[in-house]
């Protein structure tokens, strides 16, 4: 199945026939193919691999990656709707492959050269190689100006030396985006730059997974750069220019993690609502409760002003929208806020089985608190708002 979806914008803010049908494609696919394999994922703390190949005949990992390597069409629309999607089965089974085609794969597709895309961007979106990007460090993380991995020239080539932390997909990558410094000077935004490196490169060495509070189906480790060699060719644009290149492809990213916590507080929600009307209290269904109707009522405004704002800032992405950057850090902010708000709902709906790790509620409620942290806090959306409001 090829995904058709195009840069057409959603009008009034309704999504546009293309963008419906694509919905309902990944709605269907998520259904099919993603829900049955969560609890095994969850409880065994990896990614169900036989999702690659499956999410690639599907047209999954190619939204708005060029045709020529392998793209399906559409945009950031079309990602945000994914996003929201996958998150809806389980936030740590989403980023996997979100992180691979969505987060990192864009580092190739904008800035590599068409023997770059060919090499390591085409088996990415067939669902062969999985890709990471490496930018975090233990000491550099909203700073990304602060990161202190070098490379240092060696003959033709290059050495990086330095260590990155919380790397997603660290433990399954076949090629690594790794940002690391290259020239001094007084201006840190300058002198970083990106290198395409392979997961089994000699010198590169992985942490045990980390244990974290989510995202339990994603690997997340440290990773430790000991004179890894690479040549000229693996340098992955403009030499210097790296931090700029993040930044751009920031903004999808956000948009990606903004239709995560729509997608995870939509099932919150879901969920909720079934479990209100099933469970009996002095004598009826919770749901008659006013108390509880009421919040499930604010849950669904919550979720709808969340997805609105992120659909609009998809589609000022796709448009080039002057304002563009602004609603992002808006979607991200809000969409981010509203997941954990309604599933920590969802959980006082639950009662006593909200808090048992069993429920899909309690997934959900792990997985919303990174999505406040992640590709940008709370605190750095505003300040890109506060900044951006001249302030
Ligand atoms: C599960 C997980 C997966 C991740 N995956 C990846 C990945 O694949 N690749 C990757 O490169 N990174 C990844 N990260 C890193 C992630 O993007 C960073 O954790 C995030 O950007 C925050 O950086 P930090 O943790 O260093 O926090 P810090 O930057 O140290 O922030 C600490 C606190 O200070 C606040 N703060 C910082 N600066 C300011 C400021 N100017 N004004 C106000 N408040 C401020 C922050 O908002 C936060 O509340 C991942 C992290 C996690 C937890």
């Amino acid at each position: 199945m090829t995904v058709t979806a195009t840069h057409t914008p959603a009008s009034s803010f309704e999504l546009d026939d293309d963008h419906r049908e694509l919905s309902e494609v990944c709605r269907a696919f998520v259904e099919r193919e993603v829900m049955p394999l969560v609890p095994a994922a969850e409880r065994e703390g990896t990614f169900p691999v036989e999702l690659w190949p499956k999410l690639a005949a599907a047209g999954l990992l190619g939204l708005g990656h060029p045709e020529e390597h392998g793209g399906t069409g559409g945009g950031v629309l079309a990602l945000a709707i994914l996003s929201e999607a996958l998150a809806h089965a389980s936030g740590g089974v989403a980023i996997t492959p979100l992180v691979s085609a969505y987060m990192a794969a864009p580092h190739l597709a904008s800035f590599g050269t068409p023997e770059q895309r060919r090499r390591f961007l085409e088996p990415v979106l067939r669902g062969e190689a999985v890709a990471a990007i490496a930018v975090t460090e233990s000491g550099a993380g909203s700073d990304v100006a602060g990161l202190r991995t070098r490379a240092a020239p060696d003959g033709e080539d290059w050495l990086l030396s330095g260590a990155k932390m919380f790397i997603t997909n660290a433990g399954l990558a076949d090629v690594l985006v790794v940002a690391a410094r290259t020239e001094d000077g007084a201006d840190r935004h300058r002198g970083i730059t990106t290198f395409i490196v392979d997961g089994g490169a000699p010198g590169l060495s992985l942490g045990a997974p980390l244990q974290k509070m989510g995202w339990h189906a994603s690997d997340t480790r440290e990773i430790v750069l000991d004179e890894v060699r690479v040549g000229s060719d693996r340098i992955l644009g403009e030499p210097g220019r790296a931090f700029q290149q993040i930044m751009q492809c920031f903004e999808a990213e956000r948009v990606s993690l903004a239709g995560m916590g729509v997608g995870l507080a939509q099932a919150a929600l879901d969920d909720a609502v079934r479990y209100a009307r099933d469970r009996n209290a002095f004598g009826a269904p919770i749901s008659r409760r006013q108390a509880i109707s009421h919040r499930l009522g604010e849950m669904a405004t919550e979720v709808a002003a969340a997805r609105l704002l992120t659909y609009q800032a998809a589609e000022r992405c796709d448009s080039g929208h002057p304002e563009a950057a602004t609603t992002v850090a808006m979607a991200k902010l809000l969409a981010s806020r509203v997941a954990n708000t309604v599933v920590d709902g969802a959980v006082q709906i639950f009662g006593g089985m909200g808090f048992m790790e069993e429920t899909r509620v309690a997934m959900h409620y792990r997985d919303a608190r990174i999505l406040r942290i992640g590709g940008g806090t709370d605190e750095v959306q505003l300040e890109i708002l506060a900044k951006r409001m001249g302030l």
